[in-house]
């Protein structure tokens, strides 16, 4: 590798920069690019039939302008966008935007693909960077300004034509100096200034002037440095969108678009999931999530991301990565158990009617459709608090600290005999069969209780053996029992129980009782669990299951 073969991007000198002191309060305008440079940028382009797919998709989430193609650059290209039309699906308040260069026949071309239409933008390039105009196009920077004002001329002059022949279109026109990250910005200021004048816009009849980081080339802070000077120094302004238009060449595609709002851009364009040319355009879910996780109406529905990423994934054939900002499959997931004890013990805490404040998740997973099941997975790091989560989430155990404690070492051991993440299920079934809670190991009878002043007096039958024995309550009442029949001294260091709902097969939800016991048999630990019908039902055979196993 050889760093002296490159050198920095020059980007406008700006001291009195104000974006690093703004704050974004709404989202911008969103144009989805999927159909034309998502497109563009796939191996084997979409059909016809992917396009509609996709279409349907974006309009459901809320885009509000889509931009559709090159109409005037191939049959299936202008046939989508006879189709879009033909057949109403574009709704009332979705405008299409079709891409041409400033070339009079593609101009002419285009205007016929969109006979009919409602309202459309009609987006107009030519390259203005410095290394496009001297090695590519070998033309001086007035040569490359002639250009833009001639496609500008034509957009216009062909705007007139078509509502002479079919009235009734609204016509939204858009110059994209291409390569603007790349173009000395205040010449970019100069050409935009120049098609500015043919259009002649005004603060009620705006035009577009979209701003391409074609090929990313500077840090975000710079790239912001060159949209703020762009606009303070455009004359007429108030009379123009200003569109970002970030490619991900350098990975910071979606920090380039947000800071660019900070310097006052009004509209953002970008793919689902970052899908263009090269590395990629910038993603609007990451963007537009990032507003929402900031408390920000995102204005477009990314609740239900097993719905549309699979469209996405299938016109594209390109799979989500599973640590995708904001919708990838794990992203939600904490494998160490000192992030799910962290999580657990904020989401117990989480008052609906607070803001969200939950170590390690920025939003509720909720809110996209994803549930508390994918967020914990029980692997071999993640210790007792992990399995003790699940346990509490999925099946409504409180697991006492002592009974985490001991049952940390059977899902340890579940974990690496599976030789990677336990189920839930798994996890469930290892519990119950640990303290056999499934099983009748013990059987009791004729069970009796009667005070005699301040004294229990106890009689059951266990085994077909009766017991006898009295306390101050029915659990020391039957340590004295198992007292006065071995002669071992037992002490009952905690214990707690609770109802738990159960799943049965046949009847549905099903309330039971659960009580966790934690004895001292002579010089002995022993930690029982049972599961009954009620709870005093539940202590008695914990007990027993602790002093007879
Ligand atoms: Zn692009």
């Amino acid at each position: 590798m050889n760093p002296n073969k490159y050198q920095r991007t020059p980007t406008p000198d700006l001291p009195n920069r104000q974006w690093p002191n703004n704050h974004l309060s709404k989202a911008p305008i969103w144009v989805s690019v999927d159909l034309r440079d998502g497109n563009q940028a796939l191996a084997n382009p979409m059909t016809v039939e992917q396009k509609l797919a996709l279409w349907d998709q974006l309009v459901a989430m809320g885009f509000k302008t889509i931009e559709i193609g090159f109409p005037s650059a191939s049959e299936p290209e202008f046939e989508f966008t006879r189709r879009l039309i033909e057949e109403n699906r574009i709704p009332d308040d979705v405008t299409v935007q079709v891409l041409v260069q400033a070339r009079e026949h593609l101009i002419a071309r285009t205007y016929e693909s969109l006979i009919g239409v409602n309202k459309a933008v009609i987006h107009v390039y030519n390259t203005t960077s410095i290394v496009q105009r001297e090695k590519v196009f070998e033309k001086s920077k007035d040569e490359i300004k002639a250009m833009a004002v001639q496609g500008a001329k034509w957009v216009q002059e062909y705007a007139i034509k078509a509502d002479q022949t079919h009235p009734g279109s609204e016509w939204v026109f858009q110059y994209s100096p291409e390569s603007f990250s790349q173009t000395e910005t205040d010449y970019a200021v100069e050409v935009c200034q120049a098609v500015m004048d043919v259009w002649q816009p005004t603060p009620d009849n705006k035009c577009i002037l979209n701003l391409p980081a074609t090929v990313e080339s500077t840090s975000p802070n710079r790239f912001a440095d060159q949209v703020e000077y762009f606009i303070s120094h455009l004359p007429n302004r108030e009379s123009a969108l200003i569109s970002i238009h970030t490619h991900n060449d350098r990975g910071c595609a979606v920090a380039a678009a947000e800071l660019s709002l900070l310097a006052g851009a009004d509209r953002i364009e970008g793919t689902l999931l970052g899908n263009g040319e090269r590395t990629g355009n910038m993603d609007i879910v990451t963007l537009a999530m990032n507003l929402y996780s900031e408390g920000i109406d995102p204005q477009l529905d990314l609740s239900k991301p097993n719905d549309w990423i699979p469209v996405v994934e299938q016109v594209t054939q390109i799979k989500t990565h599973m640590r995708h900002p904001w919708v990838g499959e794990v992203v939600y997931t904490a494998y160490s158990g000192s992030h799910q004890d962290a999580i657990r013990k904020c989401l117990l805490k989480q008052d609906d009617n607070q803001k969200w404040n939950v170590a390690y998740l920025p939003i509720d997973p909720k809110d996209i459709g994803r549930d508390y099941e994918a967020i914990i997975r029980v692997n071999s790091q993640s210790g007792k608090a992990g399995s003790a989560f699940v346990l509490e989430q999925e099946y409504g155990l409180n697991l006492p600290k002592w009974i985490q404690i001991d049952f940390a070492s059977t899902a340890q051991k579940l974990a690496e005999k599976q030789g990677g993440i336990v189920s839930h299920k798994d996890l469930y079934q290892a519990f119950t069969r640990h303290y056999g809670c499934d099983e009748k190991r013990i059987d009791v009878n004729n069970f009796q209780l009667k005070l005699d002043g301040e004294i229990e007096k106890l009689s059951l039958d266990v085994d077909g053996e009766t017991w006898t024995g009295e306390g101050n309550g029915t659990i020391s009442a039957l340590c004295d029992a198992w007292q006065q029949r071995t002669g071992q001294n037992v002490d009952i260091i905690d214990y707690a129980e609770h109802a738990v709902h159960m799943n049965d097969d046949d009847s549905g939800k099903n309330a039971k009782a659960i009580a966790y016991f934690y004895l001292q048999v002579d010089n002995e630990k022993k930690v029982s669990v049972a599961i009954e019908k009620d709870s005093l039902s539940a202590m008695i055979l914990a007990v027993l299951k602790g002093l007879k196993t």
